[in-house]
């Protein structure tokens, strides 16, 4: 399947069933529970309130809660750990709604970590508002994954409501630390939950997403000597040494997208696999020659990649470069992996699951609904190929709003992908004979 065939063959006509469903959903009960889970502010390593919060949302909507402290020595040990933030006593917590059997079971992950709101005087409302205007829900996290995650809780409560009981066992996952390299799925892997097929409610424009991208964070720190900069012929500036080392990540970049690319799930972008820098530090004083440069980035890997080889990759890029200098020779550049990093995934479009999601949301909104890869590292990657779950990416919103000010959600977007997500429960786990 890609974006443009169309009709989907998974496209059907609604029953009675499902029109029940549809209309059962409490589209104020969802906004006003995104709401208050946006004003508990739960950046990275503090999330313990917002979880907190979920597990009771998610008992009082009929959910059997599960509910543990992660135990951290099992999970950092794992070799798909990956966290940038040090976290005492993180809580993981999956909601369950048991099935009568004989149908497929499903998991929906969404996170409750938000990265920090920045400049709170670039923001039009306080970034922890959860302010409904215009028609959206404002604040760090209302896109980026509150909302989502309270529409899937929602969708499961719609079906529920409705009367309807399912064959097939729906998991429920909050997690933590998706932001900085997705210890909290990891650790509800860990614990044995395991189904038929994962669904990770991020922004994918309400988009059936099957592929995601990876990515690797890296560091290099470049050396110069210092000097006064009255002088500075005498010294060596990290500075300019940075340059060709800059350079060749660049050519990294080209070359590994014009090999990898190809995938039609990637076909709307030019540069599915970026090689970014994020952050460039060096030198302490105006007036010397500065002695160190350090950039930090993230490399993009693309699925079915080895991360290893893509490693080895950039090291060799940067050593060739550095061979080329002498001062290089005495100096290495040397490149480091650190913090978060995110495994690319790819679930076969023909997959029951992706037929399932794309059926409902075409369904839903009355049009056909794009099938592509999304261009961001997620939570499917453990999911996928930690756990060896055919997992989808799907969502309100655009991943661009997030991480930065004035994030939101539009919250008849976030009422859209609840019924989509109510039905594609139905259709996936089955109703209940
Ligand atoms: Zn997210």
């Amino acid at each position: 399947m890609t974006p443009t065939q169309s009709p989907s063959p998974a496209r059907r006509t609604r029953g009675p069933t499902e029109e029940r469903i549809l209309e059962a959903l409490d589209v104020d009960g969802m906004v006003e529970a995104a709401r208050e889970l946006v004003r508990i502010p739960s950046v990275s390593g503090e999330e313990t309130p917002a979880q907190e919060f979920v597990a009771s949302l998610m008992q009082a909507h009929g959910m059997d809660v599960d509910r543990w402290v992660i135990p951290m020595e099992e999970v950092g040990a794992h070799p798909a750990y990956g966290a940038e933030v040090l976290r005492r006593d993180p809580l993981g917590v999956v909601g369950t709604w048991a099935g009568s059997g004989g149908g497929r079971d499903l998991i929906l992950n969404g996170h409750v970590d938000v990265v920090p709101p920045g400049d709170a005087s670039l923001w039009h409302h306080p970034p922890f508002s959860g302010l409904v205007r215009d028609g959206r829900l404002h604040g760090r996290g209302a896109l980026d994954l509150k909302g989502p995650l309270v529409a899937g809780i929602f969708a499961l409560d719609a079906i529920r409501r409705a009367g309807v009981t399912l064959a097939g066992t729906v998991h429920l996952m909050s997690v933590v630390g998706e932001e900085d390299g997705g210890m909290g799925t990891l650790a509800a892997i860990l614990r044995g939950y395991r189904a038929h097929g994962a669904v990770v409610l991020e922004p994918t424009e309400l988009a059936v997403a099957p592929a995601q991208a990876g990515c690797l964070s890296f560091r290099i720190r470049v050396a110069g000597r210092a000097a006064h900069g009255a002088v500075r012929e005498e010294g060596v500036s990290a500075l300019e040494k940075l340059i060709p080392v800059y350079r060749a990540l660049q050519s990294l970049e080209s070359e590994r997208n014009r090999r990898l690319s190809g995938d039609p799930l990637f076909g709307r972008y030019s540069i599915p696999f970026p090689v970014s820098v994020g952050t460039v530090r060096g030198g302490d004083w105006a007036s010397s020659v500065p002695d160190r440069v350090t950039i930090e980035g993230r490399m993009g890997l693309a699925p079915g990649e080895d991360p290893e080889a893509a490693r080895r990759e950039m090291e060799t890029a940067v050593a060739a470069t550095a061979g080329q200098d002498p001062w290089f020779r005495e100096h290495p550049p040397g490149v480091e992996w650190w913090g978060g990093r995110f495994l690319a995934a790819r679930t076969d479009p023909d997959d029951p699951l992706v037929r399932t999601l794309h059926g409902a949301a075409s369904d839903v909104l009355g049009r056909e609904v794009a099938v592509e890869g999304m261009p961001y590292g997620a939570d499917m990657g453990i999911l996928s190929q930690v756990a060896g779950i055919p997992t989808v990416l799907f969502g309100a919103g655009d991943i661009r709003r997030a991480h930065r000010p004035d994030e939101s959600v539009s919250v008849d977007e976030l009422a859209d992908m609840a019924r989509v997500l109510a039905l594609a429960t139905l259709r996936f786990c089955r109703p209940s004979a």
